[in-house]
């Protein structure tokens, strides 16, 4: 099938109509309504390799990959028999099986930082549980967090954070009381001065400085190394605990994640989307003295009735022999190399502000003139301009991210000239607008 050069099909029109009626703004996730763009959300029947399909019979190219975990491609061949497979024997079982232990090692292998393991069922699980075991292993209260990084809706972080809370701008949500903020402190990112003035102000008392490594949710931002080095030095000095979210970078930007990428190892690291394969899955973990804090190791409680689920294991588990046996690390950095220049001559040529914020198989196409090292730098890029960028790509058959700040994310399986086609497609779509 070819991609149609027309925005939305009539039958996504009235999916979402129905869907507006039973959920809230039409969807179980905010980012995915298209809020930020402005429209109606395509509704998606399948999808395989680096395609997604919607119900109007259309196929895009997709550079969301369920915004991360699919770095194999949409329904991997193995994945998906393994899958199969272990849901044919009991999708739960609330008891230990051999299929986790395997996961955890996996994980231990891979991850630097990590000597013990615990897994959950997301992203924001994992995040809220390593902020309670950093606190509850300190004795301290104060967390560390940085302004447009995103580490799901966990009330104590959900303040200044990226992703759709900074599309929507409301990063402080109702509903999330001063209490439970009143102990975060929030920090400009890639910004070493603030954090050596927080750990003066507040000596012996942060429990935690958690960040992504790679911010994803404030569109592609890297940390500098000074940035990293300095964090690492800090916490060390004052016995905090420092938190790689690895939930998009992890597994991503190298088997290892990021902390393997730049030689920097954290206390603890949470994981999520590539570690479940595309299932619900995430997981915390770090040095074993910190982890054996946790229940029934130790007295911080954390639990999951479908914790270590057999289904998302099977998955993860997979997924993780596969990046190991075939790794598509390289492949990824020549492509995610070919494709920032690409996007950025595009953009020159039509003669459009912009900046590329790129590691690795993460990119985002900044309409903003200035390098974005912060949440202040990408705030002002213009928003609306992205609107027309993504529309445009859509007519192209490309689906990038719906929103300024989310990074986009590739897959092994796009192609050396589906690549090329992309930049095409960008180079057209930029033209127009220019
Ligand atoms: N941390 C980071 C860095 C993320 O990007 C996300 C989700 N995009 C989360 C945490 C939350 O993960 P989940 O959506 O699985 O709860």
């Amino acid at each position: 099938s070819k991609a149609t050069p027309h925005p939305i099909g009539e039958k996504s029109v009235s999916a979402f109509q129905r869907a507006c009626k039973l959920m809230p703004g039409g969807v179980n996730s905010p980012a995915r309504a298209f809020g930020a763009v402005g429209g109606t959300p395509l509704f998606i029947d399948r999808a395989e390799g680096p395609y997604l399909h919607d119900i109007d019979g259309r196929r895009y190219l997709d550079y969301i990959g369920s915004w991360g975990p699919m770095i194999l491609g949409h329904a991997n061949g193995e994945v998906i028999d393994a899958v199969v497979h272990a849901a044919s024997r009991g999708t739960s079982f609330g008891a230990p099986t051999e299929a986790e232990s395997l996961l955890a090692e996996q994980i231990i292998e891979a991850v630097p930082s990590v000597e013990k393991v615990r897994l959950v069922n997301s992203g924001t699980e994992a995040t809220m549980s390593a902020i309670r075991v950093a606190r509850g292993a300190t004795g301290r209260n104060k967390i560390i967090k940085f302004s447009g990084n995103y580490h799901g809706h966990v009330d104590s972080l959900l303040v200044a954070a990226g992703s759709a809370a900074a599309t929507l701008g409301a990063p402080d949500s109702p509903g999330v009381t001063p209490g439970a903020v009143g102990d975060t402190i929030v920090l400009s990112y890639n910004n070493v001065s603030e954090v050596e003035a927080a750990f003066a102000e507040y000596p012996g008392q942060i429990a935690a400085v958690i960040l992504e490594p790679v911010v994803g949710n404030m569109g592609c931002v890297p940390a500098t190394m000074e940035f990293l080095n300095c964090l690492r030095k800090q916490t060390t000095a004052d016995g905090a605990i420092l938190i790689f979210d690895e939930v998009m970078t992890g597994f991503r930007l190298a088997y290892g994640g990021a902390q393997e990428r730049f030689g920097i190892t954290p206390d603890m690291t949470t994981l999520g989307k590539i570690v479940g394969g595309g299932m619900p899955l995430g997981a915390y973990g770090g040095r074993a003295d910190i982890m054996n804090q946790v229940l029934p190791a130790g007295k911080v409680f954390q639990a999951g009735t479908l914790s270590g689920n057999p289904v998302a294991v099977a998955a993860g588990s997979t997924t993780l022999r596969i990046l190991k046996e075939n790794p598509p690390y390289e492949y990824l950095e020549q492509q995610g190399d070919r494709l920032a220049a690409g996007l950025d001559k595009a953009a020159n040529d039509a003669g459009i502000p912009h900046t590329v914020g790129h590691v690795g198989s993460m990119i985002t196409l900044f309409f903003n003139p200035d390098p974005v090292h912060c949440w202040d730098d990408a705030d002002r890029c213009d928003r609306e301009a992205y609107g027309k960028y993504f529309w445009g790509l859509i007519g192209e058959g490309v689906y990038m991210p719906c929103s300024q700040f989310e990074s986009l994310f590739f897959s092994r399986t796009h192609t050396e000239a589906m690549i090329d086609e992309t930049i095409a497609a960008a180079e057209k779509v930029l033209r127009e607008m220019a």
